[in-house]
């Protein structure tokens, strides 16, 4: 992970959004996920564990959100977790990466990768820490993987 990555400073989205992939992912079925961070989630998708909780934080997440972070399972990571972008790192805005920062108090990124200066606008309808919803759907276009980082 690149050093100026906005991640390290932030980790909203691995306390916001369910994070669910495919059980073909986790180490016991020759994947890298380690089983012990996972639930059951349906038939054929787990769960990171922690991400569906009330207040979600999933459990491979270190550090203080909005100031340090890091996810000590980063090099075995899911499919979903490694293709969530950050906005603008592939020159696209990123709504689900600003709702999850929103939600935190933290401002969406620019295109420099460097919080808005704009004030934060009133989101009556979003708590810190709101139910989680399922990160997949966005991202469907994993196909097969059947991917997810849904927000529900
Ligand atoms: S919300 Fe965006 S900037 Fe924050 S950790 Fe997730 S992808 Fe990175
Ligand atoms: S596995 Fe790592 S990148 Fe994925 S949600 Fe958890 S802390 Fe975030």
């Amino acid at each position: 992970m690149a050093s100026d990555n906005p991640c390290l400073t932030c980790g909203a989205c691995c306390a916001f959004y369910k994070a669910t992939f495919h059980r073909s992912e986790t180490a016991s079925a020759c994947g890298s996920v380690p089983d012990e961070l996972v639930e059951d989630h349906d038939s054929f998708r787990v769960v990171m564990r922690g991400t569906r909780w009330a207040k979600p934080r999933c459990t491979a997440l270190h550090g203080d959100i909005g100031v340090s972070v890091g996810c000590s399972i980063y090099e075995a990571r899911s499919s979903t977790c490694r293709e969530f972008p950050y906005a603008w790192e592939h020159g696209d805005a990123h709504d689900k990466c600003d709702r999850a920062r929103l939600a935190w108090g933290l401002a969406p990124l620019q295109a420099r990768h460097e919080p808005s200066t704009v004030p934060l606008p009133e989101l009556p309808g979003i708590e810190v820490h709101a139910g989680p919803d399922d990160v997949a759907g966005a991202d469907a276009t994993l196909g097969s993987r059947l991917v997810s980082r849904t927000r529900g």
